[in-house]
């Protein structure tokens, strides 16, 4: 066995120019997503089909049997097993689109350049998760040349749309109501530092605030016989909810990120609407919260408030004694010298999709790099190669 991990490893090492450079390829491909979930969408924008196609050809290229799964014709996963059968069953997954990019004024090299300088390779999405799928995509085709002595089968599955807060219909969601299923999966956010055998999830709610429109330089104005405020009284509930405490001191709630209200300068406001969000840890239930933060609002005792969920993503944790939080660990120890902290992950990605499936799921382990999600994002091109020995190791022992 130590023999066929030492072929592994060289083989990886062999492969490490072709590894970076395909990293480099899939930043190439843009494919930001901007979609605000709960506002419209062009559906017909093929915001992930350059990298979807990338990918696939790559895989083809080796003779592995790739497959598209979309449930929307622009929007196509792709699903990609090592062999036809075997048990257990791994799976690797990574989202393939990435945020906007901003003002490219702000970058030192241009967000799709694919810029490699000093050891650090730049672009959006480059640890986000770019490079990261380079290296589920090349322990596929490395594995590949062992597989006869595997035991188990791999699946890779690179999804669309998870950016916009990892409650999409058409990605990872859509690939297990299609009947994907496995006995454990890594999804692969960035960073080394932790294996996050869990995540916090979060509860963004609006709410809605009516008044009445008045001239603020009227008398009946004047002598509080006419107007109402929505402003004012939606100042009062946000600085009342954030007071507010939950029995765990990670749930944090963070009201009024997105505010709108007033018509004039010189008219009382008759409407305000406010954006909340909230981080939930394992256990917290929709309806638990919900149910405090509604008790809040009563208490305020403010009339012709409304409030309307718009997404919830459940926080979710696994054992740190799963098997594959256990194999991840041993085999990062080996590539980085030293264990990982095995902690939960403070955002929100597709994992627990896969944990409420019951399918123990690490919530993140990917390259290192810094800036994701903001101007200069790098990954480090070295730990794109440690992070595929380890995936590939990780997978070795899974299902040997
Ligand atoms: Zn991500």
């Amino acid at each position: 066995m130590k023999n066929i991990k030492s072929k592994i490893l060289k083989e990886i090492e062999k492969s490490k120019p072709a590894i970076i450079k395909f990293a480099q390829a899939l930043i190439r491909a843009k494919s930001e997503n901007p979609y605000v979930p709960g506002e419209s969408r062009n559906i017909n924008k093929p915001i992930e089909k350059q990298v979807a196609e990338l990918i696939f050809s790559e895989l083809k290229k080796c003779a592995l049997k790739p497959k598209y799964v979309s449930a929307l014709p622009n929007h196509a996963n792709v699903v990609c097993p090592l062999k036809n059968k075997g048990k257990p069953v791994l799976i690797l997954n990574g989202h393939m689109d990435t945020v906007a990019s901003g003002s490219e004024k702000k970058w030192k090299y241009p967000p799709f350049s694919g810029k490699i300088l000093k050891g650090k390779l730049y672009g959006r999405g480059a640890m986000d998760m770019k490079s990261s799928l380079a290296a589920m995509i090349f322990t596929l085709k490395i594995l590949k040349k062992f597989a006869p002595v595997l035991k188990g089968n791999l699946i890779f599955t690179a999804v669309v749309d998870e950016e916009p807060g990892a409650c999409s219909e058409i990605g990872t969601k859509y690939l297990l109501k299609q009947g994907l299923n496995a006995d454990a999966c890594i999804v692969a956010e960035p960073g080394t530092e932790k294996i996050r055998a869990g995540m916090k999830g979060y509860f963004r709610f609006k709410i809605i605030a009516k008044g009445k429109a008045i001239s603020t330089g009227s008398g009946a104005w004047e002598r509080k016989e006419k107007g109402e405020n929505a402003v004012t009284k939606m100042a009062k509930i946000l600085l009342a909810l954030e007071k507010l405490k939950f029995e765990n001191k990670k749930s944090i709630i963070t009201p009024g990120t997105l505010i709108k209200g007033g018509t004039g300068i010189n008219i009382v406001p008759d409407y305000c609407e406010a954006t909340v969000d909230m981080r939930l840890m394992p256990g917290q239930t929709k309806i638990m919260v919900k149910k405090q933060i509604l008790d809040c609002l009563e208490k305020t005792k403010q009339k012709s408030v409304q409030i309307q969920d718009l997404m919830f993503v459940p926080g979710v944790s696994i054992s740190k004694n799963e098997k594959i939080v256990e194999i991840l660990e041993k085999n990062a120890k080996l590539i980085l010298g030293k264990k990982p902290k095995i902690a939960l992950s403070p955002s929100s990605c597709d994992a627990h999709f896969f944990i409420k499936k019951n399918i123990p799921t690490i919530c993140g382990f990917g390259p290192n790099g810094d800036n994701f999600h903001g101007a200069n994002e790098f990954v480090y091109t070295n730990s794109i190669i440690d992070v595929c020995k380890i995936y590939t190791l990780t997978a070795f022992d899974f299902l040997k």
